[in-house]
């Protein structure tokens, strides 16, 4: 499903975090959404996701817009947040089982959707055990599983591979695609890590100073006129990136 933004503004206080900022995703899309700390990235996703207001600006989902179809479009869609949001002191499948529920899944159904889910994410072997004893790759691998249990059209990928070990990470990016290929899900992933960015998505955007700066598909970027290296450098170029906090 598509997403389109228009003109969204977001402020904390007198803090202009998103200032009339406008991005299309095409449906099926696996978009990188780049950015330095503070960006507004996380901010976004949650305006997406019903968790905070925006200020003003229009945004449509499949050509529906997201202030008169909360109810449907909370239930085509699902954010993965950098945070872990699940019950450490319950076994993966009672998480599993929990969140399910809250989607109104049961008996076979919810069973079905559980069992899918845990063999996209390769639980079977730890699904007995709480979630707190989990590595931190399993830990982000739940966090996935819970999202996906609505069969999301749309999944939000907040930084899904901070502070993970490398084969963890491996794992978790060829599960995205996967998910994308495979269900076409659109996806929107943002992450600090330009190479995964570069490896896994089709297109890409940066939000800088409260705005997009930049939007292009992957192959526009190879051919590129200003002749970008790789996909770090146009980043540093373009955010002329310094320290910040
Ligand atoms: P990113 O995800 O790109 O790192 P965020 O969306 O988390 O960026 O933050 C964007 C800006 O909004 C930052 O300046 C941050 O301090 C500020 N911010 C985020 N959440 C809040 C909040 N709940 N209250 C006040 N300021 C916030």
């Amino acid at each position: 499903m598509s997403i389109v933004i228009k003109n969204l503004c977001k402020s904390y206080k007198k803090n202009l975090v998103l200032d009339n900022l406008n991005l299309e995703v095409k449906e099926g899309t696996l978009f990188g959404l780049l950015g330095p700390n503070g960006a507004g990235k996380t901010t976004l996703l949650s305006i997406l996701n019903f968790l905070i207001p925006k200020d003003s600006g229009t945004i449509e989902i499949a050509g529906k817009s997201l202030d008169t179809n909360q109810k449907e479009i909370k239930s085509i869609c699902s954010i993965v947040p950098q945070s872990y949001a699940f019950y450490p002191k319950l076994t993966a499948y009672e998480n599993l089982e929990f969140f399910a529920s809250l989607y109104g899944l049961k008996n076979e159904a919810l069973k079905k959707r559980i069992n899918y889910c845990v063999e996209v994410c390769s639980l079977e072997k730890y699904i007995n055990k709480q979630a707190h004893s989990f590595s931190g790759g399993l830990k982000r691998r739940l966090n996935i599983a819970i999202g996906l249990l609505n069969k999301p059209k749309i999944l939000y990928l907040d930084e899904p591979t901070v502070g993970i070990d490398p084969q963890s990470r491996k794992y978790i990016l060829e599960v995205i695609k996967e998910i994308n290929k495979k269900e076409k899900t659109t996806i929107i992933y943002t992450s600090h890590y330009m190479e995964e960015v570069e490896y896994l998505c089709d297109e890409i955007a940066i939000l800088d100073n409260s705005k997009i700066i930049f939007q292009e598909n992957k192959e526009q970027i190879k051919n590129s006129e200003f002749g970008y290296k790789n996909l770090e450098e146009m980043f540093l170029s373009l955010t002329k990136q310094d320290l910040r906090d």
